[in-house]
């Protein structure tokens, strides 16, 4: 659709009722020039308290539960109290009750079964954003914008993979047509739940925690909208971590790649996944901050508008990781083959792999793998090389969790002789020791592994050697 803009707001930006107020400004100011689709995540924290609720049904933790459905009611009344005018209210409080009840439903089944089926919980969690559909649409109808609150399960098509779905592109496309195409020619605002989608027989989904950049983005290319904007609690996309290096920078541009890359290495500015949808048809995305809406914020695009200069955009960490290292034990076996194995059990335990090493002369290889999967990881391990493992042909696993991941993004890296040098020799100067290295054909990233008790001096000197803070200190 000609001229169409998603707008995503996330959880701090839905927040609390002033939030929510500040989200609906700026949405209906957008709506009053141009069609306008909204995506929303649940109130900031709320994902967290219902999955947590559906823990302490499943271990039968009644009282508990209790309390948490207490504080979810709560938040959400006591939002609806300061945000809607008086004679709306009361409509309001019955949609409220109303999920709510469909999820202490859910939360119930899981305490009788003493188990947390995925299909279920995917169901129950989705009602965090339903709730906060529910009260921005009736807001901006309180304001005089037409809004209906549309559920991600009527527009999202994706697979069955329960807690991690995938959209279905075609499908989403056709549900689009039909349910929220007729609403934008009508000129009513469509107010989406973010996270969630269904199957194609209609079974509840949701793409992953911090799903909501990602059905923004699905929703962006399903409607061929010419713009998506993500509005966060920061001012964009930075040089790195503010946190760890007080002189970062808000970049003005960056590339899908680059963008891509650097959430994958554990920018937490977007879901990793959002950018792929927006590819094709090669639509902007801005990141910007609803406390800030007057800063202009980061432009994602295919490609920089200028001349790219030499060298990395920006340094990105990540702490939770383990190094995994195998090694056959005789020069009789195969590398490869333990690799193209290993990299099976991988894929089959959905564990997403940060990085692999391999040399060719030992045939070892090694690969970074998030802490919080590196128990899947190594079953599937134990599993696959079971009979190498026992037979002695592969030496047994070796893990390393005292490790970091540094990431070193750009376009500029490429074709630029003598930077891997300078990082290496600025991480070095500092005494750490560096214990892998992967760097792709693309020349986008590279990869450094650490001691972790050195990373955070790591970034902050691969930082200062790019020249990436701010030029006025
Ligand atoms: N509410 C979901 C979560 O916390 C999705 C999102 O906020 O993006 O994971
Ligand atoms: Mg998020």
């Amino acid at each position: 659709m000609s001229n169409l803009l998603v707008m995503k707001f996330g959880g701090t930006s839905m927040g609390s009722a002033e939030r929510i107020g500040v989200a609906a400004k700026i949405s209906a100011e957008q709506h009053a020039m141009r069609p306008v689709v909204i995506v929303v995540s649940a109130m900031s924290k709320v994902t967290d308290l219902l999955l947590d609720s559906l823990r302490k049904a499943e271990a039968g933790d009644q009282a508990d539960l209790d309390r948490n459905l207490k504080t979810l009611f709560t938040r959400h009344f006591d939002c609806c109290r300061a945000l809607l005018p008086p004679a709306r209210q009361e409509a309001a409080l019955a949609g409220i009750h109303r999920l709510i009840s469909e999820f202490s439903r859910i939360a119930k089944g899981c305490m009788m079964l003493g188990d947390r089926p995925p299909r279920s919980t995917d169901e129950a969690v989705a009602i965090g954003e339903k709730l906060s559909a529910l009260l921005m649409a009736e807001y901006l109808e309180s304001q005089g914008v037409r809004a209906r609150a549309v559920s991600g399960e009527d527009l999202i098509a994706t697979d069955a993979v329960f807690g991690n779905a995938t959209p279905l592109m075609e499908q989403t496309r056709h549900r689009c047509d039909s349910v929220a195409a007729p609403l934008l020619a009508d000129r009513v605002l469509p107010v989406v739940t973010g996270f969630n989608g269904s199957t194609l027989d209609g079974r509840p989904t949701t793409l992953g925690r911090g799903g909501s950049d990602f059905s923004a983005s699905i929703l962006a290319a399903a409607l061929d909208a010419s713009e998506l904007w993500i509005w966060t609690d920061v001012d964009g996309i930075m040089t790195g971590d503010p946190r760890l290096i007080p002189d970062a920078r808000v970049l003005d541009e960056i590339t899908y790649s680059e963008a891509a890359e650097l959430a994958y290495a554990g920018a937490k500015v977007l879901h990793p996944r959002t950018l792929a949808p927006l590819i094709e048809r090669q639509i902007p995305v801005w990141s910007k901050n609803s406390f800030a809406p007057e800063k202009p914020g980061t432009r994602i695009v295919a490609q920089l508008g200028r001349e790219v200069a030499g060298g990395p955009h920006a340094v990105t960490s990540m702490a939770e990781v383990a190094l995994v290292a195998i090694e056959p034990a005789n020069a009789g076996v195969s590398g490869t083959r333990l690799m193209a194995e290993a990299l099976e059990a991988l894929d089959a335990a959905g564990v997403e792999l940060l990085a692999i090493t391999s040399s060719s002369y030992r045939q070892s290889f090694c690969f970074l793998v998030r802490q919080s999967e590196l128990k899947a990881a190594l079953e599937h391990m134990q599993e696959i090389f079971a009979l190498e493992l026992t037979h002695g042909y592969v030496k047994p696993i070796q893990v390393d969790s005292n490790v970091g991941l540094i990431a070193v993004v750009g376009e500029g890296m490429r074709g630029t002789p003598g930077l891997a040098g300078r990082i290496f020799t600025a991480i070095s100067r500092h005494n750490i020791n560096i214990i892998a290295i992967a760097q792709g054909s693309s020349e986008l990233t590279i990869a450094i592994v650490v001691r972790r008790e050195g990373l955070e001096r790591a970034v902050r000197a691969v930082h200062e050697e790019c020249g990436l803070g701010c030029l006025v200190p």
